[in-house]
């Protein structure tokens, strides 16, 4: 890749959000969380960014050692109930949990995803059914998490409904198709809920990161780098977001998360927040 390894840091500033924005004042104080893939990465960096400001956070994951193991990390502020976001009972027991046990719903992040197959398989290729297996996930269940948390949050007459998306939802050819399909659809879900759910109060947005070291992006470059060990693909992930001027991390997604969650972003919806340090801003990424 011809630009890994260029420092460009001199080009990007890295004061961009401030812990203390609010004067002290927590930005989520009293409000209930639910986060759908929250034992990993991007969900469990925002699980944590948003108990330190003052939610109470449901970790909705169908990995259960990992999902536990985020709640016992964040204390009595959280509770971990496993989930598979491809069956849409057990989203609805996930959100009655938040219900029965905390009696409303504030902030619901449809947050979890998988790549499917990768390498660079041509369509002539596709597995339908895993094309199937992907879009029951990362669309099915999105759609599901928003059916859910609406159906709790409409009679309460106000939420925050965010979903994640991806730099992969704005051009085609850096994830696979599957994946890039399935992505591209998650801006056009909340332009088509946010037109209903406005009028009720609930707001929706989505988030579009870029490549960030986690262990689904890892292994969706791994088919290209396959002598490389885990640091060396770390740095290859890094790397794309780098072009940019400094790689994508967690926490640049988890405040994104927190802002549009919080009632500062009060009068934002049908919105995708684009977090890649301004990498789809290039006319040629020279892939
Ligand atoms: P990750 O692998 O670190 O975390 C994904 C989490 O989702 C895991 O905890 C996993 O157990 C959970 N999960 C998978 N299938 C599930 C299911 N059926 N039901 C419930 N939970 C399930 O990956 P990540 O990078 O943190 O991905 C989170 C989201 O961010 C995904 O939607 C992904 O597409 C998106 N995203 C990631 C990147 C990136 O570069 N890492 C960039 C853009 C968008």
């Amino acid at each position: 890749f011809k630009f890994l390894g260029t420092n460009y840091s001199r080009f990007y500033s890295t004061n961009v959000i401030g812990g203390g924005g609010g004067g002290g004042a927590r930005r989520l104080e009293g409000k209930v969380a639910l986060i759908t893939g929250s034992a990993s990465g991007l969900g469990k960096a925002t699980a944590h960014q948003f108990v330190e400001q003052g939610a109470q956070v449901i970790i909705a994951d169908i990995d259960a050692n990992g999902g536990s193991q985020v709640a016992i990390e964040l204390g009595p502020a959280a509770h971990f109930v496993q989930c598979d976001v491809a069956d849409e009972s057990q989203i609805e027991e996930a959100v009655n949990f938040a219900i029965n046990h905390h009696g409303k719903l504030d902030i619901m992040y449809n947050n979890a995803g998988i790549i499917g197959p990768v390498g660079s398989p041509s369509i002539t290729d596709l597995d339908l059914n895993e094309f199937d297996r992907v879009m029951r996930i990362n669309v099915r269940g999105m759609v599901a998490g928003i059916k859910h948390a609406a159906r709790v949050m409409i009679p309460l007459g106000s939420g925050s409904i965010l979903c994640t998306s991806s730099i992969c939802g704005l051009m085609g050819g850096f994830g696979p198709h599957q994946y890039t399909i399935s992505k591209f659809t998650i801006p056009g879900i909340v332009k088509s809920m946010a037109s209903e759910l406005c009028r009720a109060g609930v707001r929706i947005n989505c988030i579009s990161p870029g490549p960030i070291a986690t262990p689904m992006s890892l292994a969706g470059v791994r088919p290209f780098f396959p002598d490389l060990n885990q640091e060396q693909m770390v740095a290859i992930v890094n790397g794309f977001s780098e072009l940019a001027g400094a790689k994508c991390e967690e926490i640049d997604v988890a405040q994104a998360a927190l802002y549009l969650a919080s009632d500062e972003a009060k009068y934002i919806t049908g919105h995708n927040l684009i977090v890649d340090g301004g990498l789809t801003s290039f006319k040629n990424l020279a892939f």
